[in-house]
């Protein structure tokens, strides 16, 4: 075996194998992939998954993952045998709940350009004539679905990689460490010796925890068990000789799903409680009865799935199971993957918790990332650094992965709540939210108010417009009553959740510099709004950046992608120690005092200067509030006369009541996350992970004002450069739904007629406004002001009308407060 090798990858299952090949089709030589098991039925997960694949996803990355997946999995064949069986997915409504869900996921489709359609029973039984067509609504059909056979195409994907000399496979070796200096791998130990690496891949699937740790690197998944069984011959299909003829099937409502076996079927089922593994417990293949990823069915937990299964097709009632098990892999806590390099350990590259669906699409990308220090296609829900420390801790995982499992087929709205755990983070506002009656959505651990029910009398009051049915869930007219107070008078929001990050050192500015697309070289005080692009010159970050001296920058960001921002301000820093980072999110609180009185209000208990002058918008300043040191910061996500306060975590209390206090003749009131977002749609600002992300570059978001190219090198700049020259061919648009009754929430599809133009990245209603906002991408020719286009909502197409952007105090006067 090599002594050395460019890259170590430790897996050969559908992820290993389809990273590899993707590597040496981009030209990546001197790769080792090891395996405990035998090449290519290791043993692990990808051994014995029936290889059911349903492409149709509401995170468009996922869905873009299997699509490019289906695509090469009906490209390769092994001996000339298929790795693809193009038969087709249906998953039947079994509900009314459940069809109006397929209407939802159907939109899906169309905005990430799959095809599929919603048929009727008769169409449906038509597909599987041993269904049973009275016992359901209708059925979601996807054509292009179908199943992959994922042994084969392991082994095609690495005679692929082999058959260039770029990749050596190495079976029955099984890695017991990893060698780590200043931060850096060096070898992978393995009990066929060592080989010394640069880098080092983990795709180890279920046992990816117990190889990061190796490391010290923490991967946050917990390995699942997972009934599986076949039925004996099933008379109305006696005489089948091909494998699969039938579309694939899931019948979510009982957490089911089926397959054809030639004259059997295959049930899948998750209606159980969730069976965790402990990665230490894991039989090494030495020890393992059946195969290492496999445990001993548990008969008791299919009855339910079995029962519904022969509701569903009458066809099953008179056969037995055979080749039964319970099968293992892994889930995390959000239930996306995870990918891309570990930020502790250098060289530490990570491929896990993917399934034979996304496999292929996945070592596409992580083959890029690795190549070409990008991906093609943004990975923000996927990366390994998103994760907040609490959520990298095994009760946390368990917890939530429990729960991942439990829903996996569940109808979950957009905006629907996790229940547990909840409560690991409070600001030390909590007390007075509680006090107003807030309601709480969860945010990255943090505990923050959606609204208050202290406010329910300014529905009335402002007369907001309700909601009814799906779109009311998780809503209140009340977030109206809170977006129009703030417009108003003034309202106090809980701020605390940002992410706080303090850049400093010798280093500190040119750093910066090198690292956002505008000006950050400003006076001390001086706030600036930015991005940081990555070398395709596409939105990584959003933020603001402010000077505090001159060798020290406070950069502020969202709560939720706050590890993922601070990931990448790390990794990119300088190593000879000229820059310090420090995430300084718990040392202090944060509110938002918004609203045309703000300045009112703040005045009575500050004894600095607030004037336009002494202090203007996009400036910062240290003042007192009352015995309370803060750091005030002029800019307003509301597009609001207004401050951004914070101070040390401790004095968080006070700094409430005394603002409250000082508030109150000016009606003051406790804003909560659903005005927020209204208020930020009607200004047009943009919100990092919807409206923009790393598929996006500047000037397609409208944010080329916050670019300067000429300020000097800066990352990306090179990218931008070539952009500007090739022009845009999509823009981010503003759009307003004509119908007044008409809604969207984000992720439907836009029409011209037959054409798909795009999808929404954001929807709220704006209440001073008093339409539906939405925004997308467009095409530059359908982005013109007073286009008409269609969104289509629960299969409903609604007219909506291209707007000229900000809705709401265009000129900005609001904001800087122009009359004083
Ligand atoms: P694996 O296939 O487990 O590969 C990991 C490899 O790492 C193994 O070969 C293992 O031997 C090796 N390894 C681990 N530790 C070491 C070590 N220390 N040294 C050397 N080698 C090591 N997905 C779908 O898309 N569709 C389905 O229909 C489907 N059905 C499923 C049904 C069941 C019952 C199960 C269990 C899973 C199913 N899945 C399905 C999920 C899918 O099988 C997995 O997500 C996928 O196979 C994971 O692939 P992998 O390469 O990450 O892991």
């Amino acid at each position: 075996m090599e002594q050395q090798a460019r890259l170590v990858v430790i897996g050969a299952g559908i992820v290993g194998c389809s990273t590899v090949y993707h590597l040496t089709k981009l030209g990546w030589r001197d790769i080792v992939v090891v395996d405990q098991g035998p090449l290519f039925e290791t043993g692990g997960s990808t051994s014995h998954a029936p290889g059911l694949v349903f492409q149709t996803n509401f995170a468009r990355m996922m869905t873009e993952l299997s699509r490019y997946t289906v695509k090469l999995y009906s490209e390769l064949e092994l001996d000339g045998q298929p790795c693809w069986y193009p038969v087709g997915s249906l998953e039947m409504a079994y509900t009314r709940a459940r069809l109006e869900d397929l209407k939802r996921k159907l939109g899906a489709a169309r905005s990430w350009g799959l095809e599929a359609a919603l048929i009727t029973p008769q169409e449906t039984r038509d597909l599987i004539p041993i269904l049973d067509a009275g016992k359901i609504h209708g059925a979601y059909y996807v054509p292009s679905d179908g199943l992959a056979k994922a042994v084969r195409a392991c082994e095609a994907m690495a005679r692929n990689a082999q058959s260039k000399g770029a990749a050596t496979f190495y079976d029955h070796t099984t890695v017991t460490g990893i060698e780590v200096k200043n931060g850096q791998v060096q070898a992978v130990l393995t009990d066929q010796g060592r080989i010394g690496a640069e880098m080092i891949l983990v795709c180890a699937g279920i046992w990816g925890p117990r190889v990061g740790r190796m490391a010290g690197v923490t991967i946050p998944l917990i390995p699942v068990q997972h009934l599986y069984a076949r039925t004996t011959p099933v008379p109305e299909l006696a005489g089948e000789i091909r494998e699969i003829v039938h579309p694939v099937v899931r019948h979510q409502d009982y957490a089911m799903y089926f397959r054809q076996h030639y004259d059997c079927y295959g049930i899948g089922s998750y209606k159980h409680e969730p069976m965790l593994v402990e990665p230490d417990d894991i039989l090494s293949p030495q020890e393992a009865t059946i195969a290492p990823a496999m445990m001993d069915f548990t008969a008791e937990q299919f009855q339910v799935g079995h029962a519904a299964a022969i509701e569903l097709f009458p066809a099953l009632k008179g056969a037995g199971l055979t080749h039964q098990f319970n099968g293992m892999f892994s889930f995390t806590p959000d239930g996306f993957p995870v990918l891309g390099e570990s930020l502790e350990v250098r060289g530490l590259w990570v491929a896990e918790a993917i399934w034979i669906t996304h496999a292929a699409g996945a070592g596409k990308v992580v083959a890029e990332w690795m190549v070409e220090g990008v991906p093609g296609l943004d990975l923000r829900e996927a990366d390994i650094n998103r994760f907040h420390p609490h959520a990298l801790t095994p009760a946390y995982v368990r917890a939530r992965g429990a729960q991942q499992y439990r829903e996996v087929y569940d109808i979950i709205h957009p905006m629907q709540q996790m229940e547990n755990p909840r409560n690991l983070r409070h600001s030390p506002f909590h007390r007075r939210l509680e006090e107003q009656g807030a309601v709480f959505f969860e945010s990255a651990g943090w505990e923050r108010p959606q609204w208050h029910n202290a406010n329910a009398h300014l529905v009335e009051e402002y007369e907001v417009p309700g909601r009814t049915g799906w779109a009311a869930r998780y809503w209140s007219p009340i977030q109206g009553g809170e977006h129009l107070a703030t417009r108003e008078r003034v309202a106090l929001y809980d701020l605390t959740a940002f992410t706080k990050i303090e850049v400093k050192g010798p280093g500190s500015l040119g750093y910066l510099q090198y690292l956002t697309s505008n000006q950050i070289d400003q006076p001390v005080g001086k706030v600036v709004y930015t991005s940081m692009l990555n070398k395709k010159g596409r939105i990584k970050c959003d933020l603001t950046v402010t000077r505090r001296a001159p060798d020290r920058f406070l950069v502020l960001t969202g709560g939720a992608i706050g590890m993922h921002d601070l990931a990448w301000i790390r990794a990119n820093a300088p190593a000879d120690g000229t820059v310090q980072v420090d995430d300084v999110t718990s040392r202090l609180c944060a509110l938002g005092l918004w609203g045309p009185r703000a300045r009112d209000v703040l005045q009575q208990v500050t004894e600095d200067d607030l004037s336009n002058g002494a202090f203007p918008y996009y400036a910062c300043r240290e003042i007192t509030i009352g015995m309370v040191p803060a750091l005030a910061l002029r800019v307003s996500y509301a597009g609001e006369l207004g401050w951004e306060l914070y101070t040390l975590t401790e004095y968080g209390l006070k700094l409430w009541d005394s603002l409250w206090e000082a508030g109150k003749p000016y009606g003051i009131i406790a804003g909560g996350g659903g005005a927020f977002d209204s208020l930020r749609l009607e200004k047009g600002y943009r919100l990092w992970g919807a409206d923009i992300h790393t598929d996006y570059n500047p000037y397609e978001a409208c944010l080329g004002w916050a670019v300067k190219l000429d300020k000097g090198n800066f990352l990306g700049r090179e990218a931008l450069l070539r952009i500007k020259e090739q022009g845009i061919t999509r823009k981010l648009s503003c759009l307003t739904l004509d119908d007044p009754e008409a809604i969207a929430l984000g992720k439907e599809p836009i029409f011209d007629g037959g054409e798909r133009l795009g999808y929404l990245t954001s929807s709220n209603y704006g209440y001073s406004v008093g339409k539906h906002i939405a925004y997308g991408y467009l095409p530059l020719d359908s982005a013109r002001v007073g286009t008409t286009v269609e969104i289509e909502y629960f299969g409903k197409r609604e007219k909506a009308t291209v707007r000229k952007e900000p809705l709401y105090d265009p000129e900005g006067g609001k904001l800087r407060n122009d009359e004083i």
